[in-house]
């Protein structure tokens, strides 16, 4: 504060250098919101009017408004039932002439399937987008999220894994041509003070929130591996219980963002939980290309059925780095006894 340097300066150019390092980037570029930067990185990859943008339906709005902003259709795919994240296979199918990128999400920090991602978008010609919102920290066959796309998005919301005190988002990319892009872009379409070069728009990160991340950046792995001795307590005391729990596919490095389960019988379970004191939550209840905001798009219910029921049987359980141990453990005897009382009911 007595710098006097709100917007942008040294605090934000210290999170750039250090953020594009831990991610293994090349260039990066802060921003006020992950939503902002997603939309950076889409012009940067050239999408605009007629084009379409292909990504997955069970994820946070944010990933898909600023596929809108470019003026550009959202084409979704359908998931993969076991990672949650797109299926390359749907992928494929759903280009067409007129698509210009991918939009992977690493939900819940589970990397997307990149390889086969990657191999459909150098072949047709397409961009290949991480939304790793979620994904701080993970990794996929050894390479971090964040640099295994043309570019990627990240978000500092306080829900994410590396949370600033507001928002903050940051595009990292790994071509000279994009990261100038999304450097002019997000400062008033301005390379110098005096001339816009192109519309651009006011995507600048404070600096207070780049300062307080630059602070917890190196706290970023102690706290990722807390939620994953959580997620791996989660494992062992429900691996009975008739549920589907997360799993990460081969070679991959989960940061359990969020712990989802899946059950028939959410919306019960949810209910027991709560009268219990434990407080869960449902990301997301309804696919986006059910939200009343994109019904222009002409989709209907059976659509994408593994993102649908993806999106009724989810239940994200308590997870957070400072939670105990015996906090973990008073989620699963609860969940232990929930599903006692159901078989006691049945039988
Ligand atoms: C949080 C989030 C965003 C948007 O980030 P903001 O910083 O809130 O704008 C985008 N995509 C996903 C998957 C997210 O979880």
């Amino acid at each position: 504060m007595k710098s006097g340097q709100f917007v942008g300066g040294p605090q934000v150019a210290a999170l750039e250098e250090a953020f594009a390092q831990y991610c293994g980037a090349a260039h990066a570029t802060a921003t006020n919101s992950g939503t902002s930067a997603i939309h950076l990185a889409l012009l940067a990859a050239g999408v605009g009017p007629g084009h379409e943008v292909i990504t997955a339906p069970n994820t946070f709005v944010a990933t898909v408004e600023p596929i809108c902003y470019c003026g550009a259709t959202p084409v979704f795919a359908d998931i993969d039932p076991v990672s949650f994240t797109l299926n390359p296979g749907r992928v494929e199918s759903a280009v067409t002439e007129r698509t210009k990128a991918i939009l992977a999400v690493h939900l819940h920090g589970h990397p997307a399937d990149m390889d086969p991602l990657a191999g459909i978008a150098r072949r047709r010609g397409l961009a290949l987008v991480e939304d790793a919102a979620q994904a701080h920290g993970a990794r996929y066959k050894g390479r971090m999220a964040g640099a295994l796309g043309d570019l990627a998005c990240f978000s500092f919301h306080p829900a994410k894994n590396l949370p600033a005190i507001g928002n903050g988002g940051m595009v990292l990319a790994s071509d000279e041509e994009g990261h100038a892009a999304c450097q002019i872009l997000r400062n008033h379409g301005r390379r110098t003070w005096d001339m816009a070069e192109v519309v651009g728009y006011n995507y600048r990160m404070d600096a207070i929130q780049a300062a307080v991340l630059n602070l917890r950046l190196p706290e970023l792995d102690a706290s990722n591996a807390r939620r994953r001795a959580h997620a791996e307590r989660y494992f062992e005391r429900l691996a009975e219980l008739p549920l589907r729990l997360p799993r990460e596919s081969g070679d991959v490095e989960h940061v359990f963002n969020v712990f989802s389960i899946c059950t028939g019988r959410r919306d019960a379970l949810r209910r027991f939980l709560d009268e219990r004191g434990i407080r869960t939550d449902v990301f997301y209840p309804v696919p986006i290309h059910l939200h009343r905001a994109y019904e222009h798009l002409g989709y209907a219910e059976g659509d994408f059925p593994e993102a649908e029921a993806y999106c009724r049987e989810t239940l994200a359980l308590p997870m957070a780095p400072d939670l105990t141990d015996d906090d973990i453990d008073d989620v699963c005897d609860a969940i232990t006894l929930f599903v006692e009382q159901a078989d006691g009911a049945s039988s």
